[in-house]
């Protein structure tokens, strides 16, 4: 685990995330460094297109292309069909926001942050997106209007945030 944080920690600089090569399966993986919010993510050899996506400023989806069901964070498999016959989708980045939360009791991984917040919004497209907010918590209200923006975080790699629409 030490040696892919080092790979991963290189690989920021590369890559704009905190990726390692995984010895055994020779595939690229995610290095979970920070709390993250890709839990449901499809199988490791197709999170690339995902990374990618977000370092060409895109926030994508998979759409089962039986049902049209979109799935955010990305799912390889869709529930209803039983199916995994997916096609990427390049969400709109806009939305409402539906609640939030200020976290106050940081994870240790977290210590260098202030106090942050994490927000559900729901997306034009019908998903919904878990992702810290960007700005002050006191100054929004659940229905409002939302973008999510493509950040760099302070480890130097790129993560999703929701920031809330002026007016
Ligand atoms: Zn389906």
């Amino acid at each position: 685990m030490e040696d892919l944080r080092k790979a991963a920690e290189t690989n920021i600089k590369e890559y704009g995330f905190p990726v390692a090569i995984d010895e055994k399966s020779g595939a690229l993986q995610w290095v979970d460094m920070r709390e993250l919010h890709l839990k449901y993510i499809i199988s490791i050899e197709n999170i690339q297109e995902f990374f990618e996506g977000l370092r060409d400023g895109k926030l994508l989806a998979t759409k089962c292309k039986k049902c049209g069901e979109l799935f955010f964070p990305p799912q390889k498999d869709c529930p209803t069909c039983m199916d995994s016959d997916m096609e990427w989708f390049e969400l709109k980045k806009e939305g409402v926001l539906e609640t939030l939360t200020v976290i106050f009791v940081r994870p240790p991984s977290f210590s260098a942050y202030e106090p942050y917040t994490v927000a559900i919004a729901k997306l034009d497209d019908g998903v919904r997106v878990t992702a810290w907010l960007r700005g002050d918590p006191q100054k929004v209200r659940p229905g409002q209007r939302v973008k999510i923006e493509i950040a760099k975080r302070k480890e130097g790699y790129l993560m999703y945030e929701i920031v809330p629409v002026e007016g």
